[in-house]
């Protein structure tokens, strides 16, 4: 026998059996942010400080919330210690953030930590003295009402950890991204972040979730936040998702809620991009913030350690409603996008006074200065949980949006802000009045064998023909049952492929046969085509089969029967549609409108670019200066 590696049989010391807990709950500084907030919010807080320094890994959070006694202080510190389930049957019913007691325990395994704390029927506070789990200190001190945590040299003593931490300017990231998810869960609640005596977000307390979502997101989702509503249990979605213009190139402004608990679930993410297809170019992700409610016991929030992911009894009915609800909400936004005009050089000051450029986000622009306020908070009795507004948040608890003003740039390239100047005023169309006219529109020439120019009423329409052609062809496609005409070809068309794409090309030819193509392998490398679907006779077939043969994924268990049906829909239009530089007669132009204003998503490309610009007359009277 060699000799073993594992010694006798012992239990570890507690401070250890701590660190290792820790391991799994305070992963890096933003960790003891988010597990420090949601014990200030599961207090009742009405204000939150963050404060951090020292390349964060000192941070202070202090609240306002019920604070601990002399006895519960020392308590809070142990691993299991907890105010907030007593029973299995509570675990299923958790409204509280945390249940596992395991937080404070955790940070204080590997940090030097202070806790002050008061109840409001105390005269004085608490404040215990702390490293590496052990109480150094015990006193009476004065102190605020609520609970302060100095948190210093955090990982001081678990130097592997210690070496995982990321660039100060990485994890100071991380924290805000946790920081703002928090603090969108609980618009009411008044939450000030600093860095080096520097305010990074100052959100005012009773905010109503549409503003928070505005001075965090930033004036890249001004006017394009739209609402989400339903009331049908037993799931209830709120929120705001962004127009598709506000798109981002990463997920960071993507924020899941469920129970008003800040979550990641693989699910929601990809039923809410699902939403936006067709309408969002590609490497662009949407923007929103969804808040999904179900029975507590619909949803299991004990799968991971930090609660971040969650487990819904039901996946599919509610990624289904999630894709229901920000369909519609996509849907009946007016997504015509305006014409924003060249900046004139003394173009006036807008007189509301001008939100400013600056007010960018901190999502948006890195030197987001903040500009609203902090209203001084009305004082809040600590024992005003955050549940009565749980339960009041249905009720019209969200300040609905002004989506009167159809504000809309079409494509991300073109600037998103529209100075208010230049904004359609109220007398100009709406989007259901500029669909009907889409009828009437009078074709008056093309730009460059691109694009159509047409009068609509008093306003100036500029269509993008293959854009435009592209959305009603898909459209077309994708509605398209079976039984679809197909025209066979007198004179068969042969192509060849790369010796590697045969195979593929099997795939390929039983998807193709679904749209009509007949095409059969000749031998080799070689196909023929024998048929096309008739209304997309014109395609050049090889060109498209070599298309989707070097972009597509074509193996036999990529993607569902839909994605492949949507995918194959849009290649098709693409690839049939009247390419740019192609001249029009008018009866082809006006044939274009009509069926441009069939269509349901009329105003973007299946890549999301937009098929037309209009320049209303109200434009042109401010461009021109003259008073409406
Ligand atoms: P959990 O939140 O899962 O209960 P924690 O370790 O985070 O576990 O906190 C332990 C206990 O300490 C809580 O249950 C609560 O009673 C008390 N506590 C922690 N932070 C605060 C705070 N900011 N204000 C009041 N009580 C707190
Ligand atoms: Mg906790």
């Amino acid at each position: 026998m060699t000799e073993s590696p594992i010694s006798r049989i012992k239990i570890l010391p507690k401070n250890l059996i701590n660190q290792i807990a820790a391991g799994e709950v305070i992963v890096r500084p933003a960790s003891v942010a988010k597990e420090l907030i949601e014990n200030s919010i599961d207090a009742g807080a009405a204000q939150i400080t963050v404060e951090v320094s020292d390349d964060v890994r000192t941070m202070t959070i202090t609240d306002d919330g019920c604070g601990m006694t002399p006895e519960e202080a020392p308590l809070s510190l142990q691993r299991h210690a907890t105010s907030k389930i007593s029973t299995m049957e509570d675990i299923i019913n958790v409204r509280t953030r945390g249940f596992r007691g395991e937080a404070l325990a955790s940070i204080a395994a590997v940090s030097r930590l202070t806790l002050t704390t008061r109840t409001p029927d105390s005269l004085s506070a608490t404040r215990l003295e702390i490293e590496g789990g052990e109480i150094l200190k015990t006193f009476a001190i004065g102190a605020p009402v609520g609970t302060s945590l100095l948190v210093r040299d955090i990982f001081f003593n678990t130097p592997a950890r210690l070496k995982f931490m990321r660039s100060p300017s990485t994890e100071l990231k991380r924290l805000l991204q946790v920081v703002t998810q928090q603090a969108m869960s609980h618009p009411e609640i008044g939450l000030i972040l600093l860095s080096k005596n520097k305010k990074l977000l100052e959100l005012p307390v009773q905010q109503s979730l549409e503003d928070r979502l505005r001075q965090i997101l930033g004036s890249c989702v001004e006017g394009m936040l739209l609402p989400l509503h339903s009331g049908n249990l037993p799931v209830t979605i709120h929120g705001f998702v962004a127009k598709p213009e506000a798109g981002r190139k990463d997920r960071t402004a993507q924020f899941f809620f469920v129970n008003r608990r800040p979550i990641s679930n693989r699910l929601l993410t990809v039923t809410f991009e699902k939403a936006y297809q067709g309408l969002l170019m590609t490497g662009r992700y949407p923007v929103g913030a969804i808040f999904v409610f179900v029975e507590p016991e619909d949803v299991d929030v004990n799968v991971h350690p930090t609660k971040e992911e969650v487990r819904f009894r039901d996946e599919r009915m509610v990624g289904g409603i999630v894709h229901r609800v920000v369909s519609e909400a996509l849907r009946k936004a007016s997504l015509i996008p305006y014409t924003r005009l060249q900046e004139m050089p003394e173009a006036p000051v807008s007189p509301s006074g001008g939100k400013g450029q600056d007010a960018g986000g901190i999502f948006g622009s890195p030197t987001a200065a903040l500009r609203e306020g902090f209203r001084k908070k009305p004082f809040s009795p600590a024992q005003q949980t955050n549940l009565g507004f749980y339960e009041s948040w249905g009720k019209g608890r969200i300040q609905s949006p002004s989506i009167t003003s159809e504000i809309a740039v079409g494509s991300p390239r073109i600037p998103r802000e529209i100075p208010e100047e230049e904004a359609p005023a109220s007398g100009d169309k709406t989007a259901a009045d500029f669909r009907e006219s889409i009828n009437q529109a009078e074709p008056i020439g093309q730009i460059a064998g691109m694009y159509i120019v047409a009068l609509c009423g008093d306003a100036l329409l500029l269509v993008d023909q293959h854009a435009a052609h592209e959305r009603i062809l898909y459209e077309r496609i994708s509605s398209r049952k079976t039984n679809l005409a197909i025209q066979p070809l007198l004179v068969p068309i042969t192509f060849e492929v790369d010796a590697t794409q045969v195979q593929e090309m099997e795939i390929l030819r039983s998807r193709l046969q679904e749209f009509g193509f007949e095409v059969e392998h000749f031998g080799g490398q070689s196909f023929v085509i024998h048929s096309l679907p008739s209304d997309l006779s014109d395609v050049d077939a090889p060109a498209l089969i070599r298309d989707l043969l070097d972009t597509l994924e074509l193996r036999p268990e990529a993607g569902t029967a839909t994605e492949w049906r949507e995918e194959m829909a849009r290649r098709l239009a693409c690839h049939s549609a009247i390419k740019a530089g192609q001249n029009l007669s008018r009866e082809e132009m006006i044939q274009l409108l009509r069926d441009l204003k069939k269509t349901a998503l009329a105003f973007t490309c299946p890549h999301g670019r937009p098929t037309m610009i209009l320049l209303t007359r109200g434009q042109l009277d401010r461009q021109f200066k003259r008073a409406t």
